[in-house]
């Protein structure tokens, strides 16, 4: 730390991102990427406005806005297209946060929520979950703050169903309620019906999972206008063009191209299904996770010397080390080869 840096700083524990590593070509599942590339058409888009690049991009992001919002039957006033769904997760906490109005969420979730609070300086607090690691609604049902819950939750990749969703947003009516559905369309119900109906609610998406586009970060809310709107005066107020030109077409062609990503989302599922099933005859024992990612311990091999075994054999996997789950990995499901290459490589190290 420099003698510079901000007092107001000096004490905020920093996000830690997966490892991107650059030394050895593994086979990735550690950071809730897709295997399967852009389609073709999103990456001509890129290349053709690429060829622009020395014009600022759009900051209203009208074309995306009106594709989106015609993809998901609401308003184009009702949508903030962000640099990857963090940023909107950020804007919120900084529109909705402070001494009056803290957060909760769930102890064990997303590790960017209390990152958010710090940077923010907005109180919060963190709500443990059930022994099995599943959220209990009840304990969101008028709470009297603001909440952000990821649905389903990571790691552990457990699902609300949207009626429980629906008891948390009609119980906190005098607070917003964020719901992060970074990973919904691996199985899950989105809380999306809802938006029209509560105008506390907003919903997070990232095309960084399950559009293959974690490296061009676009993220999104969709919520009621003046929410909406709130969330506006952030980006204006930081950065008006958050959305780089490139991504901005990427995002367009990605939702021209649903069928291609849905058909992409269902093998992911299907490998998921396969890959639980054959941990589980390896004596794992795991979440019913409805993400593209496994949260799985074994019994015999600690978390750790497991995360260890595999990188030696060229596979990433991401090991938390809180005391909570620093038995369990989390795997992010790739293509059935990588799935196969891995239970192989469990099938040895547990030997
Ligand atoms: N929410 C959750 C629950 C996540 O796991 C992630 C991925 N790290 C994000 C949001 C943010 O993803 P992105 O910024 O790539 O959209």
């Amino acid at each position: 730390m420099s003698r510079f840096f901000s007092e107001r700083y000096s004490r905020l524990k920093a996000y830690t991102p997966g490892e991107q590593p650059k030394d050895t070509v593994y086979i990735k599942l550690n950071t809730n990427e897709s295997p399967f590339p852009p389609s073709e058409s999103v990456l001509d888009a890129v290349s053709r406005e690429a060829g622009r690049l020395q014009l600022y991009s759009d900051p209203e992001c009208r074309d995306l806005n009106e594709k989106a919002a015609g993809f998901y039957g609401v308003s184009k006033n009702q949508i903030l297209m962000t640099n990857g769904s963090d940023e909107i997760l950020n804007f919120a906490f900084m529109a909705f946060g402070d001494e009056n109005h803290p957060f909760a969420f769930p102890k064990l979730t997303y590790g960017f929520y209390p990152v958010f609070a710090q940077l923010n300086r907005i109180p919060y607090k963190e709500i443990p979950l059930k022994e099995d690691f599943s959220i209990d609604v009840s304990d969101y049902e008028n709470l009297g703050m603001n909440i952000v819950i990821a649905n389903p939750n990571a790691p552990t990749g457990l699902l609300l169903s949207l009626d429980e969703i629906e008891r948390i947003v009609k119980t906190n009516r005098e607070n917003v309620v964020i719901i992060d559905e970074a990973y919904i369309d691996f199985g899950g119900e989105s809380a999306l019906p809802l938006v029209d109906k509560y105008d506390n609610l907003i919903v997070t998406r990232t095309f960084s999972k399950s559009y293959s586009m974690a490296g061009a970060r676009l993220g999104f809310g969709i919520a009621n206008e003046s929410l909406i709107a709130d969330m506006n005066t952030i980006k204006y107020s930081t950065n008006p063009y958050n959305v780089n030109r490139m991504t901005m077409a990427a995002g367009y062609a990605a939702l021209c191209d649903s069928d291609y990503y849905k058909k992409n989302c269902e093998t992911v599922m299907e490998n998921r299904e396969e890959a639980k099933k054959a941990l589980r005859g390896l004596g794992f024992s795991l979440t019913d996770s409805k993400a593209n990612f496994i949260f799985a311990k074994h019994e015999k091999i600690g978390g750790e010397e497991l995360y260890l075994a595999l990188r030696e054999r060229g596979i990433l996997v991401r090991h938390f080390s809180l005391p909570e789950i620093k038995d369990y990995n989390r795997i992010t499901v790739g293509t059935k080869e990588q799935m196969d290459s891995l239970i192989s490589a469990v099938e040895e190290i547990i030997k």
